[in-house]
């Protein structure tokens, strides 16, 4: 089953994923993390989506479209996609990039959560950026202060949650992405994840997928 986490940045989304591969074994296609990962291989792919990143605005379509489809080569099913299709022309994409492999969308799981929420957990995230795991500095604290409870690596503030860069990822969100929720209507779960903790969203996301 190949599912898409639709939602605003802080949403969940990467929570969720977290647990849905450690206990579901799905495998997860990020677009986020695989650019972060370019930036930190500092790849000429890494150095295209740095500037757009850092800025808190998408990375042009055709540059994500071919990342998505390089990924899709290796694998096709069981993915959780997180964070792709960010726009209407990568949804078209996606749909044709998963056709062409025999497969396709299944179910699309819609993250619903109040603007005065997201931007709350999004300006106390500090996140792990070897393993990903991330924590909120008041809620979710890692055993030591700044230490990933997963792996001891270093945590660390992502450039783009810096406050300025919040506010214009979220209107990114708003005029880009959240005209999916219409077209996918046919295959969507609605979430309310306003206010649930790590646990509650991991059991919604399983009764929500019937799992
Ligand atoms: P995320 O980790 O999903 O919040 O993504 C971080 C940043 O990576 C976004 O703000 C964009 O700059 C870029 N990015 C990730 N996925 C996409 C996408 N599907 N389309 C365009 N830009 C993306």
């Amino acid at each position: 089953m190949n599912i898409l986490l639709l939602g605003a940045p802080g949403s969940g989304k990467g929570t969720a994923s977290e647990q849905l591969i450690d206990k579901n074994g799905f495998t997860q296609l990020s677009t986020g993390d695989l650019y972060r990962a370019e930036i930190s291989n500092k790849t000429e792919l890494g150095l295209k989506a740095i500037e757009y990143m850092n800025a808190g605005k998408y990375v042009p379509d055709e540059i994500t479209i071919g990342m998505v489809a390089k990924f899709l080569e290796t694998k096709s099913t069981n993915l959780l996609f997180d964070g792709f299709p960010r726009t209407l022309v990568q949804a078209q994409e996606l749909d044709k990039l998963l056709a062409a492999k025999g497969t396709k969308l299944d179910v699309v799981l819609h993250f619903k959560c109040d603007e005065s929420v997201l931007l709350e957990r999004l300006s106390n995230r500090i996140i792990c950026p070897k393993c990903k795991k991330s924590y909120h500095k008041v809620n979710i604290r890692p055993k030591v202060e700044w230490i990933c409870d997963t792996d001891g690596t270093e945590l660390v503030v992502r450039p783009d949650d810096a406050p300025e860069k919040i506010k214009i990822r979220l209107e990114e969100y708003n005029t880009l992405t959240a005209p999916l929720i219409k077209i996918y209507n046919n295959k969507m779960v609605e979430l309310d994840v306003t206010n649930v903790t790590p646990k509650k969203l991991y059991e919604d996301v399983v009764k929500g997928l019937k799992l």
